[in-house]
């Protein structure tokens, strides 16, 4: 029998054993997808049958989470700051922590945020990049990443989050693509350590790129060329802001100092109590 209270039982067991943290979750989720339900509907039709090819389908979406796959893959999408973003393996699957980013950004520029020239260094999703033109609907936004398919994903989600006009993107190494002055510097670069990759957990290291998680050794490679190139793109008054990983607040704040030309050196933490978001202001 394959009416939905049974796939779900199923599933949740399979999911179980294929080691997921959260197989119920995951199980109603995929499910509420595949059969375009909401909650509710799943809930008040335990029993409707799913026809046999349904059940074949599933039953594959079903495989590929058991593998590990992360359940952002196998929908196409994530939710990030409230909006659907779409995914795909050419890109980081958006974390909540980064829109802790977001906040911190908007804490200093209030919309529209007429005249702001924004550089959102390796845009992934777009995630960083497409919501600051949202939320300052006057700003220009420029969005790089070294992988044009990265870039492709970033692109669609402009289009369809409706900020396309105001955003331009480009490929290359970090600035290399961009010319002019800047008001504000973002970026949430690779900042894993080379050594600690190895240690994440297998639906980050078997499905996410490579090239958006390992940085140098000590994590911190992409912070230093970003915090040494800004000091000379970044208008007077500008400022930087920099998601970081646990630990490396002091370090990317050393950084900041020993370049020299900014001030306002300051952190936040994320809703977790982990430094996140390193920034500073262009003097
Ligand atoms: N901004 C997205 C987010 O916050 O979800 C993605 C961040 S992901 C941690 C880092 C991104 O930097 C990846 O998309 C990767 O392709 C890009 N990247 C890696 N090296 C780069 C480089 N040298 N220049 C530009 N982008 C780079
Ligand atoms: N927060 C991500 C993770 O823990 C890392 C993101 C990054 O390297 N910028 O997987």
């Amino acid at each position: 029998m394959t009416d939905i209270r049974t796939i779900l039982h199923r599933t949740t067991r399979d999911l179980t054993a294929g080691g997921s943290p959260s197989p119920r979750l995951d199980a109603e989720v995929l499910l509420m997808r595949f059969l375009r339900m909401d909650r509710v509907q799943l809930c008040m039709q335990p029993e409707r049958e799913l026809s046999e090819e349904e059940a074949a389908g599933f039953a594959r979406w079903v495989e590929r989470r058991s593998l590990g796959e992360p359940v952002a893959y196998i929908l196409g999408d994530k939710e990030f700051w409230s909006l659907r973003f779409e995914v795909n393996r050419e890109v980081l699957i958006p974390r909540p922590e980064t829109e802790c980013l977001i906040e911190e950004v908007l804490r200093f520029y209030r919309p529209p945020g007429e005249g702001l020239r924004v550089l959102d260094i390796g845009t992934g999703s777009g995630a960083i990049g497409v919501v600051l033109a949202r939320e300052l609907p006057a700003a220009r936004v420029v969005a790089t990443d070294i992988s044009p398919g990265a870039l492709a994903v970033a692109r669609r989600n402009a289009l369809s989050q409706g900020v396309a006009g105001r955003m331009e993107f480009f490929q290359g190494d970090l600035f290399a693509a961009v010319s002019g002055d800047l008001d504000i510097i973002c970026s949430n670069p690779p900042y894993i350590p080379e050594g600690v990759y190895d240690l994440l957990p297998v639906g980050i290291r078997n499905f996410e790129p490579p090239g958006a998680l390992i940085a140098s050794p000590d994590g911190v490679a992409f912070h230093r060329k970003i915090i040494r190139e800004g000091a000379h793109r970044l208008k007077a008054g500008g400022r930087i802001f920099l998601e970081i990983g646990e630990g490396q607040r002091d370090r990317v704040a050393a950084l900041f100092r020993e370049e020299g030309g900014y001030g306002d050196i300051d952190c936040r933490k994320d809703y977790g109590g982990i430094d996140r978001v390193a920034s500073a202001r262009r003097i």
